[in-house]
């Protein structure tokens, strides 16, 4: 019997492995740039908090979460997304005691039951920031600044970024009653999916992709000819903000975004050969989110994207030329004495911060060479007999294929001289 991963799961193997390392890495380190801190909370929270924070009539809530029943019959579910729980921590742990202020970035996988095809799976990894406690909309614009530099950074040139204002509990309820007056008996033309939104969240009929759909929809108003003054001011100033940064954008009457939670600004940004599932990242701001779920009244802004959506599209059109390291250093011995030096040196190499591999398969010398070369190494070390009898080693650089006989002694010193840049301590932690 062979085993396959869930359907809808993916592993990540070695040679996928590096992509993922660095732009994690390099995810937390801008967010870090613009003041966020990582938070790191449950991959399961209580089914309640998902159910009150994203809203009973979301699809997510709906049809796609994974709950279960623990031994105590309490009811818990797989995060489908993460802003939740980590309003949930925000107000448990009294996070906005550290100032009025709270700058929060997250990377780590959510799950949703949802039909698998290309860019959407039921295990993923979400990765954004939340930033709760300002109405500044320059706040709007620092969130979209830093969702679109880590893109760019990390090799996607090519996104739209689709914006749109949705209003605040204020002015949403009229621009309902007239989205509901103006689809009026074309009502029963929609879908069933729409005509079931059209009573539970009107709004989210905007955003279906039906073209029958679309065409009952062609002439309703649009959620910005609705907003109040505060709301209006508060778009116009996201969109000053972000010309000041020469940021682009689309204005997107439709957009809406599938989670109850927001309000005012909405953000999506898509990019082009990824087929349907073409949303690398959305977000926008949620005033009533931490209310909702129990704290006080404190708006909130943030984003969350998908990382294999992302490299879906790296590899469609940007630059996803980033694979997993090999050695810097392979360690080629003869002979049971030579294969001593070389686990000692290994292990003294490794310690100085060098990813070194050796032959643990006895293989000959043109063998092992050949392994050198295959795992990409920049260096071999070869340790035969003859040159241990001189208490030396020589250094082969696979690429130009010059060499150097040194000291064994001084070969660490040596290694680490002329590859520093390949030093693991140089990439570091945030
Ligand atoms: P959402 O909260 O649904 O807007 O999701 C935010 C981002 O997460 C989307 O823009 C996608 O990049 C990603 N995402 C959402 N659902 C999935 C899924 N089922 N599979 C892969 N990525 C997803």
């Amino acid at each position: 019997m062979r085993y396959a991963a869930p359907k809808g799961t993916k592993d990540i193997l070695p040679a996928q492995s590096g992509l993922w390392q660095a732009n994690e890495y390099l995810f937390l380190h801008i967010a870090a740039t613009y003041g966020y801190r990582e938070i790191r909370t449950p991959i399961f929270e209580k089914t309640e908090l998902f159910a009150r924070g994203l809203g009973d009539a979301t699809d997510v809530v709906q049809k796609e979460m994974f709950t279960f029943m623990d031994r105590g019959e309490r009811s818990l579910t797989l995060r489908p997304e993460l802003t939740a729980g980590v309003v949930r921590a925000y107000l448990e742990h009294s996070l906005s005691g550290e100032g009025p202020l709270c700058k929060l970035a997250y990377l780590g996988p959510a799950f949703r039951q949802e039909r698998p095809q290309a860019g959407r799976y039921q295990q993923f990894t979400q990765y954004g920031v939340e930033s709760f406690g300002s109405h500044d909309p320059s706040l709007d614009a620092e969130v979209i600044d830093l969702a679109l530099a880590f893109i760019k950074t990390s090799g996607l040139n090519q996104v739209k970024l689709l914006l749109n204002s949705i209003g605040c509990a204020e002015c949403r309820p009229l621009y309902r009653q007239a989205l509901l007056k103006a689809v009026g008996e074309r009502a029963r033309e929609l879908c069933p999916t729409c005509q079931d939104r059209l009573v539970r969240n009107p709004m989210r009929v905007l955003d279906c992709k039906s073209p029958v759909c679309q065409s009952v929809l062609a002439g309703v108003p649009s959620t910005t000819d609705h907003l109040c003054t505060a709301c209006s001011e508060h778009f116009q100033m996201v969109q000053r903000r972000l010309y000041e940064l020469g940021i682009e954008y689309t204005l997107t009457p439709r957009l809406v975004r599938g989670l109850d939670y927001y309000t005012n600004t909405v953000f999506e940004a898509v990019a082009g050969g990824i087929g349907a599932q073409d949303a690398i990242l959305g977000g926008g701001r949620y005033n009533g989110l931490i209310e909702v779920c129990g704290g006080p009244g404190t708006p909130g802004v943030g984003f969350a994207g998908g990382m294999e959506r992302l490299f879906l599209a790296l590899a469609a059109g940007g630059d996803a030329s980033q694979t997993s390291a090999g050695p810097s250093v392979f360690l080629v011995s003869l002979g049971d004495e030579a294969k001593t030096a070389a686990f000692r040196m290994a292990h003294e190499l490794r310690q100085s911060g060098l990813a070194t591999e050796m032959d643990y398969l006895n293989r000959s010398l043109k063998a092992q060479m050949r392994e050198a070369d295959r795992q990409g190494a920049k260096a071999a070390v070869i340790i035969g007999e003859e040159e241990l009898g001189r208490g030396t080693a020589t250094v082969r650089w696979l690429e130009g294929k010059h060499q150097a006989e040194v000291e064994i002694a001084q070969v660490t010193a040596y290694l680490t001289d002329r590859l520093q840049g390949e030093k693991i301590g140089t990439i570091g932690v945030v």
